[in-house]
């Protein structure tokens, strides 16, 4: 989890769910899905609004905006992170939710969708009125929750503390100890070795899937890597282990380039000495933010933000093939333009599934109260992550359109079956 402040760009579309829809009713016309079933998936199934009164440390009682929308459950219980940030809204988790439910699709998951989040700046509350904002969200969710109904877990702004807390007022509230109603926690209460890595780990996997249909070695590519916190230094980290050069890094602090490759082991334990920024950051040379993504590469991967691959700078965009680690990083106007220069690009609801295959993982082993170890989660991880990337891989061929759009194909062909095996009212 990172404190950054830095508000996302905003994207043509008015909403980011509109966005969503826009994605959602392409892949719709190439597939031809009934008018029946897109009406069902383009109106979340549950959207809660609760208004959070908590005591400051000051003596002081501020009220937070806390909000849980779960988008589907046909094909199982919903599924989906929690988010502390200043520019949370509805229009936002409803639309995140909704990547939920084709992300999970996507990586062949048991589950739904969801998301939920606090309109909070995580860098201006101490520990003590983050414990109490995250309990007070937990007791007013406490109905929406649930091991088999709702499981959230860490997104931007909050990490296995977070989800700690919430899950002992959870358990306070049933009277149960249910680990499994949350994931994303500390291995020491329950949660999953591998879990920590899992989304950079999905990320890599993904590149070097991509890399091999494209006839590329990875010790012969460069990447760019945008966010350096979870996603973007685990991505950073184990694209490098796998031969990968990495020449560009950055998070909302500074960023950097260095054409002979930079040292990521040394720029995440400067990170983590520096409150996880990497500003200062001397093994390379500082370029500006906005340089990051279009300076040289063969590899780009977005792992910070929403909508910061856009039409301004998409006709620059110099990478043969991006990763999204992040959820939305590409607005749909962006999409043609990487299209018409042929530069692939594997999709959020593909490319960051590492992370939801592995709180899968956490869920399964705290139902059965039998663990694994890292290796095992890491193999199985890597074994759904090459079947979610082949089918989709496919149906781009098959339907002779973009990774994009074959990734929302293919979620669409189950999530077809789960609302029409499951039927109305
Ligand atoms: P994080 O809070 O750990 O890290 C975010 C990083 O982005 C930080 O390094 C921050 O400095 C950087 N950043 C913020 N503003 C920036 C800017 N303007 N320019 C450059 N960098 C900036 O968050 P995370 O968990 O790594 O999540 C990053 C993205 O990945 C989000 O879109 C999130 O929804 C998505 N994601 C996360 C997970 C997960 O398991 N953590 C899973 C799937 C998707």
């Amino acid at each position: 989890m990172s404190t950054q402040t830095v508000k996302a760009p905003q994207a043509h579309h008015e909403s980011m769910f509109e966005a969503v829809l826009a994605r959602l009713d392409a892949a719709a016309k190439i597939m031809n899905l009934s008018d029946e079933v897109a009406l069902v998936l383009k109106n979340p199934s549950k959207q809660v609004k609760v208004s959070l009164p908590v005591m400051m440390d000051s003596g002081k009682i501020q009220v937070f905006e806390g909000y849980r929308t779960v988008h589907s459950t046909h094909l199982g219980p919903s599924k989906g992170g929690i988010r502390y940030a200043m520019d949370v809204n509805s229009d936002e988790v409803m639309a995140l939710a909704a990547w939920m439910s084709f992300k999970c699709a996507v990586a062949n998951l048991p589950y739904g969708g969801a998301k939920g989040g606090i309109k909070l700046d995580p860098r201006s509350h101490s520990v003590g009125e983050l414990e109490r904002i995250s309990r007070a969200y937990a007791v007013a969710m406490k109905d929406v929750f649930g091991v088999n109904k709702d499981i959230p877990a860490p997104d931007m702004g909050t990490s296995g503390r977070e989800m700690a807390w919430i899950l002992d007022e959870f358990n306070k509230n049933t009277g149960e100890d249910s680990p499994g109603v949350i994931t994303g926690k500390p291995v020491a209460v329950g949660g999953s070795l591998g879990r920590d890595a899992a989304t950079g780990r999905g990320v890599m996997v993904n590149a070097l899937a991509a890399l091999k249909k494209m006839g590329l070695v990875p010790t012969a590519v460069t990447a760019v890597v945008q966010g350096f916190g979870n996603v973007g230094s685990h991505a950073a980290r184990l694209l490098s282990e796998k031969g990968v050069k990495i020449v560009g890094i950055g998070d909302h602090s500074a960023s950097f380039y260095n054409e002979k490759g930079i040292d990521v082991a040394a720029a995440i334990e400067y990170a983590s000495k520096n409150d996880r920024n990497l500003r200062g950051f001397t093994g390379a040379t500082e370029i500006k933010n906005s340089e990051l993504l279009i300076s040289k590469c063969d590899i780009l991967v977005p792992a910070a933000l929403q909508n910061v691959i856009n039409e301004e700078n998409a006709p620059h965009i110099q990478a043969k093939l991006i990763v999204e680690g992040a959820n939305g990083p590409t607005t749909p106007e962006a999409d043609p333009i990487l299209n018409s220069k042929k530069i692939i690009c594997i999709p959020d609801i593909l490319a960051n599934a590492g992370g939801v295959t592995v709180s899968y993982f956490e869920w399964v082993q705290n139902k059965a109260g039998y663990y694994w170890t890292e290796q095992e989660v890491n193999e199985r991880h890597d074994l759904k992550m090459d079947i979610a990337f082949e089918a989709v891989w496919h149906n781009a061929s098959f339907y002779k359109t973009s990774m994009r759009i074959a990734a929302y194909i293919t979620a669409l062909q189950k999530l077809e079956q789960g609302v029409k095996l499951k039927g109305a009212y």
